[in-house]
């Protein structure tokens, strides 16, 4: 088995004869990402309909939830901060709730209140890699005394206010499964029921592509490699949580982007956490959660989850995974050490 070389894994869709019949492509640049959406449907006229809807849900989102450039969430911030309260919509009520509670379940491993924590590393950028100097370890324990949870925000109807004022909501680690939930939901809404819709290897599927199961390849990062296949259930979602792709590194140390909230550093002992579960944001927010939650409590972290189907790479070049997880790797070389 080769070790850290294959550092990480992440999804990608096999790629598909682009004249097949009933198969429709369409991609958009949003979140950073590349986000492609394959539909199997015999309605080109309805699945554009459809597809512009997409769009501009996907567009919407991006500014609506940008976790540090102006748009709703910041006003959203800067109310909470200031002590003042603030009235939601029914969606963002719904999508707030659900991440508190997803937030809750994950012990706050996944802990989206801590943007000031992640700004403090300077991760609030487009720009990888970082090269400042990481931040001093006074300004790091100073906001770890006074760590915000999404259980410091109260909401009574739909208002909603903090009772820490260090809180600053940066849902970077669950907006993209957020937005792919509401890709989905759009098709379906519109009699699309084959779908995929993949943003940078994060996806999730629904129905079949014509007589045959969706498939994704998990491949190397960096590499064209394949390491297994999976044929993808009618509705389901993979996401992968990896430490290798935006990453600030200073004085020959690297510091990864996803941190840990209990010790206010970047991961290190996990390089990749893959999740596959029903939907988006759940698998989202587990992938993050779990790469904090390292080799020693991710099996807590995932029962308490409520997942199954778990993989985990760490930086020793070990495999972790559920049994469940290990029967969807078809064929594989990994040599994992695997837990029901
Ligand atoms: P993901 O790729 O889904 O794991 O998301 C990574 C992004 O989530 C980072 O760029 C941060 O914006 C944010 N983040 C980092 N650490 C955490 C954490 N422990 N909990 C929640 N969000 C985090
Ligand atoms: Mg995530």
């Amino acid at each position: 088995m080769k070790m850290v070389k294959w550092v990480a894994l992440c999804c990608c869709l096999i790629s598909c004869q682009v004249n097949e019949h009933g198969l429709i492509k369409q991609q958009y640049f949003i979140f950073g990402t590349v986000v492609d959406v394959l539909i199997w449907h015999n309605n080109p006229k309805e699945a554009e309909t459809a597809l512009l809807l997409v769009e501009q849900r996907l567009q919407n989102m991006h500014h609506q939830w940008h976790a540090w450039k102006p748009g709703r969430l910041s006003t959203i911030n800067d109310a909470l901060r200031s002590g003042e309260k603030v009235l939601l919509n029914n969606e963002e009520l719904t999508f707030l709730l659900q991440t508190r509670a997803l937030s809750k379940r994950s012990a706050h491993h996944f802990n989206p209140a801590m943007g000031e924590l992640i700004h403090l590393w300077g991760f609030h950028t487009d720009e990888y890699p970082i090269t400042e100097p990481p931040p001093d370890d006074q300004a790091i324990q100073a906001l770890l005394e006074n760590m915000p949870i999404m259980e410091d925000l109260i909401i009574e109807g739909s208002t909603m206010y903090s009772t820490n004022d260090n809180i600053w909501l940066d849902f970077g680690g669950i907006a993209k499964g957020y937005a792919i939930d509401a890709a989905i939901q759009i098709l379906k809404a519109h009699g699309i029921h084959n779908a995929i819709v993949n943003a940078g290897g994060d996806l999730r599927s629904i129905g079949r592509k014509g007589r045959k199961d969706w498939k994704v390849a998990v491949r190397k990062p960096n590499s064209d490699e394949v390491l297994a296949v999976i044929e993808v259930d009618q509705d389901e979602s993979i996401f992968t949580s990896g430490n290798y792709a935006r990453y600030k590194t200073f004085d020959g140390q690297r510091y990864a982007h996803i941190i840990d909230p209990f010790t206010g550093h970047g991961v290190n002992q996990v390089v990749s956490a893959t999740v596959i579960a029903e939907d988006g944001m759940l698998a989202d927010a587990a992938a993050t959660a779990l790469i904090v939650a390292g080799t020693k409590n991710w099996q807590q972290i995932a029962k308490a989850m409520q997942l199954t189907q778990v993989l985990l790479l760490d930086a020793e070049g070990k495999c972790h995974a559920t049994q469940k997880m290990m029967v969807r790797l078809q064929p594989t070389e990994l040599q994992c050490s695997v837990t029901d």
